[in-house]
């Protein structure tokens, strides 16, 4: 099979080609007589003629698929069907600037390819080649402007995703260092009070010891539900590590705290955790420690200072709250 042809405008109706609808054919006809059509067969790359330089390609019979590679991603990202009538390469031809992206046959496809000299004497001599030309660039234009909105939200997503303890559902230790310097920096803007409650499962290795890790993940994963049923929604619930939870309370005095620290002890030892037995176990407890934010306090001081409170609250015998 010869892999080019010349082009004869009378086997193929122009009206079917995008860029040539509305167009005065037979001026169009004229332009296109020396270009060739390439014959690709299924699977096989469009590879642009050396000599020629960046090329529009038409598909008259046949299916391409031009997969857009992403100068960043270093890889090839969705690929754009183009069926007959349609063409790809044009952005390449009006910048001057070579194509990363990949084109091959999805099917044996004749294919019109225009090289940038005939493009641009096209334009110059039909204004219905320009205006389709125009048209077929705004197309381009809003599809790539959906297909980065489409990834900015993919991209947030992922980010949400990234800061959410995956065992519990509460934020987790990055969401914090993201977070909480910004808090506490408000907090001491606005001159308004805040708290901390460093929470710690009490005797933890021996639950494990003795009811499994599997079992202990669930407790983890009930004594944080527990905690989040109790807090209002402008508090903050993250996972520190391991089996350490830290609450944020804006806008919340040593009073107010002492009180939401107390109804989370409560919380946490009424919460009832089921063996894999499907039995009920021994309630768990844990200790919590307070910090309310003092003048001129940073977020790691803060954090410091719940738990210190929190050995204090070791100390003193744990399953209860320590300022
Ligand atoms: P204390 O009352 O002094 O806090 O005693 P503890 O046993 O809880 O303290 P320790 O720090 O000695 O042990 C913490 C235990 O918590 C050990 C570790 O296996 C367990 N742990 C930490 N993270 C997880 C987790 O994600 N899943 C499970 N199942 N256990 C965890
Ligand atoms: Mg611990
Ligand atoms: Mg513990």
């Amino acid at each position: 099979m010869e892999p080019f042809t010349t082009f004869d405008a009378s086997g193929y109706p122009l009206g079917g080609i995008q860029l040539f609808q509305g167009t005065a054919q037979a001026q169009v006809a004229g332009l296109l007589a020396p270009c060739q059509v390439m014959r690709v067969a299924a699977g096989q790359p469009v590879l642009e003629p050396r000599e020629k330089g960046a090329c529009l390609y038409i598909v008259l019979r046949g299916a391409l698929s031009v997969a857009h590679a992403d100068p960043h991603a270093g890889q090839a990202d969705a690929a754009t069907k183009i069926l007959p009538g349609e063409c790809a390469g044009e952005l390449s031809v009006l910048d001057g600037e070579a194509s990363s992206d990949h084109i091959h046959a999805l099917q044996d496809s004749d294919v019109l390819v225009i090289p940038a000299d005939t493009l641009w004497k096209l334009v110059d001599e039909s204004n219905g080649v320009a205006r389709n030309l125009l048209r077929l660039l705004s197309f381009r234009i809003r599809a790539a402007n959906a297909q980065l909105r489409r990834r900015q939200k993919v991209g947030e997503f992922y980010r949400q995703l990234s800061m959410v303890d995956g065992l519990t559902g509460l934020h987790n230790r990055a969401w914090l260092n993201d977070n909480l310097p910004t808090i506490v920096d408000n907090a001491h803007m606005a001159n308004n009070p805040m708290a901390l409650i460093m929470i710690d499962i009490d005797r933890f290795k021996q639950f494990n010891d003795e009811h499994g890790h599997v079992t202990g993940d669930h407790a983890l994963q009930i004594a944080a539900k527990a905690i989040r049923a109790c807090l209002r929604p402008s508090d903050f619930a993250a996972r520190f590590g391991g089996e350490e939870l830290l609450v944020i309370l804006p806008s919340s005095n040593q009073k107010t705290a002492l009180l939401v620290a107390q109804r989370l002890r409560d919380s946490v030892r009424q919460a009832v955790v089921f063996s894999e037995m499907h039995r009920p176990l021994p309630h768990i407890t844990a200790s919590f420690g307070v910090a309310v934010l003092e003048s001129g306090q940073n977020a790691e001081e803060l954090v410091s200072a719940a738990d210190a409170a929190l050995y204090r609250a070791k100390d003193d015998g744990r399953d209860r709250v320590a300022l």
